[in-house]
Order: C-alpha cells, then structure tokens, then sequence
C-alpha cells in the first residue's frame, strides 16, 4: 500500500463513525482517513482521523477538492435520504476519476405484526395522517416538519438531536430532544405516556432507530414509513465489513 493512501468518507451517519474507525484498524498509519461532515450538528460525533466540515460547493467544488487532495476512494456513507450529496459524489468521483462506493445500510422491512403504510415523501404521509390518528409520533428532521404544520386534528410529538430555530411551528407540536440509541422499553414508554396512535418515519434502516417499529408493532400502532430514494448507481456495500473489503485492492 502507497504511504500516500488517502480515503475520503462522506458522513454523519453512525455508520460513517464506524468506518473510519475500523478503516484506521485495518490500514494503520498507512492510510489517511478523512471524515466529511456537513456541519448541520453543532455537537456531532467525532470520528477517527481527520475531520473536514461544510458543503464542498457542488459537483465542481468536490470534483476539485478530490483533484487536489489526491483523494484514492470516496465512500459515500451519508444518511439513505441525503440525496444530493450522494448524487454529486455520483458526478463528481466519475469526473475525477475516483472510484466510489455507497454504504447502504439495508432498509427496514415490515415483519408479521406490523401496520405500515408506505409512502413515497413527507407530504404524503402529512396527507395520509389524519385518517389514521391524532396524536403522531414524527421521528423527522428539524427542517422536515413543515408539511405537518397544517394537517388538521393531529397533535404532534416530534423527535429530533437539536431543535428547529425558533418560531414558526403551531401549539400541536411537541419538540422531544433526544439522540438514539433508544430502547424497546424507552420506545414503548414513549408510546404510553404520550398516548400515541400513529408513527412517522422515514426509512432509514439501522439498528439506532428500529426500537421505535418494534413498539408501534406491539403496541398495535400503525406506521406511515416513508420510503427511501432510489440508491446510487455503482458499487455498493451493506455494512463496514464488506466495505473495507471493497477498499483492499484499491489500497493495496
Ligand atoms: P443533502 O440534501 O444530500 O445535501 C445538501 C448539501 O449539503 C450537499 O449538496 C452538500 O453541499 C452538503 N453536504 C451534505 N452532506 C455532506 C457531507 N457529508 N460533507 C460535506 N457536505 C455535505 O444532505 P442532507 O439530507 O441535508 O444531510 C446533511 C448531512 O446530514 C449528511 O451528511 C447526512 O449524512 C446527515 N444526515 C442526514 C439525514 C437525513 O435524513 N437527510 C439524517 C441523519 C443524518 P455542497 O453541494 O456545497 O457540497
């Protein structure tokens, strides 16, 4: 391997943390392992090695900054719905040349027991809620709740790292900070406590967050499961194992 391997792993995802980690074990010191966060998270989890923070500037911005960085890989292990990033990386590691892999945590599936209703983005599962409950559990983004803001007769609990900026959300929301891990018994108590008839979420796959679909399950309360977009064309990898297997003939 070339002392002058350098990997570039796009992330804030714990998967991404995970990776880094086990990529300084395999690799050592022989391999630079730069982390890029977007910098939406004040307080994110640091990864191992080196830590860049903030958009690249679109195709042409990553495009150059794998040029002149001489970056050997990019592994794309952002959030299933962080499209754009992942689209650009698309472009932008064919632009430079650079081979790239998505690490795509496999999707939730429903399981015996579940009530799911799949939908294809946040305004449809905001249109389907109010036939379902009135009082929602909104495990989304802290800017993804305004398609929620005007559906009539729902009472939201909405669950989020860090608050949404001041302002502007209605007297039905209920802002839960937290960050997962959380536990079937957290989840259910959740449930009970605030009387929730209906789920919201967006499938994002990942132990992290299953907790809460294994107590919707046994609590009888039904899901609206927003499906993912489509996956990236090229390589791709469902776990920190087979990625770093992807990576050793390109290291070597
Ligand atoms: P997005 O819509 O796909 O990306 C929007 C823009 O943010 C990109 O065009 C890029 O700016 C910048 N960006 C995104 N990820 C970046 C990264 N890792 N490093 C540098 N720049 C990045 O992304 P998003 O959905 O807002 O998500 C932002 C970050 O939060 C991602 O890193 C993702 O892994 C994480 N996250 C997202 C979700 C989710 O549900 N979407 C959930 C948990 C964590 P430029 O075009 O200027 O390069």
């Amino acid at each position: 391997m070339s002392t002058a391997a350098k990997i570039l792993i796009l992330g804030g995802t714990g998967e991404a943390v995970a990776l880094a980690k086990a990529l300084t074990e395999a690799f050592g010191a022989g391999l630079t392992v730069v982390t890029s966060l977007a910098g939406r998270t004040k307080t994110p989890t640091l990864p191992l090695g080196e830590i860049r923070v903030g958009g690249f500037g679109g195709v042409p911005g990553l495009t150059r900054y794998l040029r002149e960085e001489g970056i050997d890989a990019v592994v794309d292990a952002t959030h299933p719905f962080a499209a754009r990033i992942t689209a650009n990386a698309v472009a932008a590691c064919a632009a430079a040349g650079v081979p790239r892999l998505r690490l795509d945590r496999p999707a939730w599936k429903p399981v015996p027991g579940d009530d799911w209703r799949q939908v294809p983005d946040l305004q449809a599962a905001a249109a389907l809620l109010p036939a379902l409950g009135s009082r929602a559990f909104l495990t989304v983004g802290s800017s993804e709740l305004w398609p929620f803001k005007e559906v009539p007769g729902v009472w939201f609990w909405a669950r989020m790292i860090e608050p949404p900026a001041a302002g502007g959300l209605p007297e039905t929301f209920t802002i839960v900070q937290a960050r997962g891990p959380f536990s079937l018994d957290d989840e259910e108590a959740f449930l009970r406590r605030n009387r929730i008839d209906v789920l919201v979420t967006k499938n994002s796959g990942g132990d992290a967050a299953a907790a809460k679909l294994a107590a919707a399950r046994g609590l009888r309360v039904p899901v609206v499961m927003v499906d993912r977009p489509p996956s990236p064309p090229g390589d791709g990898a469902p776990g920190i194992a087979e990625t770093v297997e992807w990576l050793r003939p390109i290291l070597r």
